[in-house]
């Protein structure tokens, strides 16, 4: 496992926008990020789901945090510019972008892939990370320094039969993660990636379906090392590749 006791006031400031923050990872971060202190902005599909996890941060004591409704999968330039606008209008800036919404799409050999089904992969676990980075880098700009952290995979580093689309879109999340860092390196902005490593959620489940999820790390365990990338205690740390277990 990573190793790190962060400080109870870690993201005490900061402003920090999760994507898929309704379920799994996304949801657990949100709530770590809120209890160490950070404000945060709810993004994803499931209005309901964001609803939730808000009313948990608000009776934990965090703070108010922002709720975005959005498809990553249909979501336009015109939407990724008003939610960018939605945050300058309440926050003036974006201290931390965690891409962590994605899907898994079908497992199974490339030769046999459907096609449109790797666009839509590719669509939510690349494009969409694009785009939202794009239009929010003023706000990180804005900050004093800022992270944006890629959710990777193990098939994200080395290839692995039947992974199909998920492992081709993990491949090139990996290769925004190094080109950005690159782009940025003078730059407020720090960028690296994370690999979860098996996490007990609903995504994991589906793609091992005869597993026991009980013999699996939760989302709460492999919090350290997303707190580290998030708080200050990263500033040197950029275009690295880190695993959470
Ligand atoms: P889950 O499926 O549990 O959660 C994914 C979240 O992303 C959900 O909240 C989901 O929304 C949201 N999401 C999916 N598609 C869209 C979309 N089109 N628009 C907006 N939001 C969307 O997955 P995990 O928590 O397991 O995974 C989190 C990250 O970690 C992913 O990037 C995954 O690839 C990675 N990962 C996970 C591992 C694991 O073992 N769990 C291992 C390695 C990597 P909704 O709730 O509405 O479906």
């Amino acid at each position: 496992m990573f190793e790190y006791q962060p400080s109870q006031a870690l993201l005490a400031n900061k402003i920090i926008l999760i994507t898929g923050a309704g379920d799994g990872i996304g949801k657990q971060a949100a709530l770590s990020y809120a209890a160490h202190g950070a404000t945060v902005v709810l993004l994803g599909r499931t209005e309901q789901k964001l609803i939730q996890v808000y009313d948990e941060i608000v009776a934990n004591g965090g703070a108010t945090p922002a709720i975005i409704t959005l498809d990553l999968q249909t979501a336009t330039t015109a939407q990724y510019a008003e939610l960018a606008q939605l945050v300058t209008h309440e926050f003036g800036r974006l201290d931390g972008l965690l891409h962590n919404a994605s899907l898994l799409g079908s497992l199974g050999l490339i030769e046999q892939m459907d096609i449109d089904s790797l666009e839509t992969v590719l669509k939510v676990n690349v494009t969409a990370q694009a785009a939202l980075t794009q239009a929010v880098m003023p706000l990180l700009r804005a900050a004093p320094s800022a992270s944006i952290i890629f959710t990777s995979s193990s098939v994200g580093r080395k290839g692995r039969a039947f992974w199909g689309a998920y492992a081709i879109s993990k491949f090139a999340t990996e290769g925004m993660m190094q080109t950005l860092a690159d782009e940025l390196e003078d730059s407020n902005i720090r960028t690296n990636s994370i690999n979860p490593g098996g996490t007990r959620t609903s995504m994991r489940a589906s793609a091992y379906p005869a597993e026991d999820p009980m013999t699996l790390k939760t989302p709460a365990d492999i919090m350290p090392v997303y707190l580290y990338l998030m708080g200050d205690d990263s500033l040197n740390d950029n275009g690295k590749a880190f695993n959470a277990q």
